[in-house]
């Protein structure tokens, strides 16, 4: 049993500090928004502390899910930040989906403090945060991932370390950049089925059992086929990491035309109301310019 903290309790965060209280953790939770903090604390008898600092007092791991690069550096660095209050050797861990630079950074300021970090970035949604079943791609040190590694198998059905710092942050950006192309790809088949007047479920079960499949096929084919798109991962957030992959690769001198141009439809949705839709919600933008 360790002593983790965890900050952060959106979506992701809310349900991954559960899972550790229910594998014997002692948990210490803050949350910026007082107020579910103190839910959380009612519904798992969990600790709550005042501040990132405070949270951080005491505690083995310091688990970190918030929503991008300034807000990862408020809560790290900030006057009231983890770092004031970190024991020596503690390990911070930050699930934010955020750039590799803002992981090199604090990664920097956290070894002069005598603390390692760890950037794991997750995937699987809501659901995987809920049924315990994240896909976690970290990067840092190969021991401070051996001894954190047990402790995120609380919520995660797989945890790789794909490299040194950073490296977490890359490999979810490679994640992202697939499945941007993969949804349009989808959008544009169920839009053109409608066109062509065929029954797009049928469509799908049928082609599903062929080299089309994919999980968003899967997952999202009904959905999108009954123009409902709110299911998953919002379009703010989708935009947040797609902004992310296209600066990296501006810096590493990669091509991403297609990650490119989905990002310009999704910029689009949200100029149609559409930014807290899912990301499937990409065939809504092709319905409304269809042609007559
Ligand atoms: P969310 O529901 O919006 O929750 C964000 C959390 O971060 C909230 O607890 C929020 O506190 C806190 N926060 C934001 N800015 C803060 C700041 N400056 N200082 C302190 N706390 C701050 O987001 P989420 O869906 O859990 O996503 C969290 C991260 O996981 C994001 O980086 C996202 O891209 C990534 N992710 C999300 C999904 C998904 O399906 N949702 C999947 C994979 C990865 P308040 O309660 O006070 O607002």
């Amino acid at each position: 049993m360790a002593n983790v903290a965890f900050l952060g309790l959106g979506v992701m965060g809310y349900p991954m500090a559960a899972h550790l209280v229910k594998h014997g953790h002692n948990v210490t939770v803050y949350n910026r928004t007082h107020e579910k903090a103190k839910s959380w604390a009612m519904q798992h008898h969990g600790r709550i502390a005042s501040s990132p600092k405070n949270a951080a007092l005491g505690q083995d791991v310091v688990f970190i899910c918030v929503g991008n690069d300034d807000d990862l550096r408020q809560v790290v660095t900030g006057e009231e930040g983890v770092i004031h209050g970190l024991s020596p050797n503690a390990i911070v861990v930050d699930h934010t989906t955020a750039s590799a630079d803002v992981a090199r950074e604090l990664a920097c300021l956290l070894k002069a403090n005598g603390n390692e970090f760890i950037d794991a970035p997750v995937s699987g949604g809501q659901a995987g945060a809920e049924n315990g079943v994240l896909t976690v791609m970290a990067g840092g040190s190969s021991t401070a991932f051996a001894q954190v590694k047990p402790i995120i198998a609380s919520y995660a059905k797989c945890a790789e370390l794909m490299g040194e710092v950073g490296a977490g942050q890359l490999t979810k950006m490679v994640n992202q950049i697939c499945i941007a192309g993969v949804v349009q790809g989808l959008a544009e088949g169920l839009h053109f089925a409608k066109s062509a007047g065929l029954d797009g479920i049928k469509v799908v079960e049928v082609i599903s059992q062929g080299a089309a499949q994919s999980w968003q096929m899967d997952n999202r084919y009904q959905t999108m086929w009954q123009g409902k798109y709110d299911f998953g991962f919002a379009i703010d957030w989708m935009r947040k990491d797609l902004s992310i992959a296209l600066a990296e690769a501006r810096a590493n001198g990669s091509q991403l035309p297609l990650t490119a141009l989905v990002d310009q439809f999704y910029a689009e949705l949200q100029l149609m109301g559409h930014q807290r839709s899912d990301t499937s919600s990409l065939l809504a933008r092709l319905e409304k310019f269809r042609a007559s």
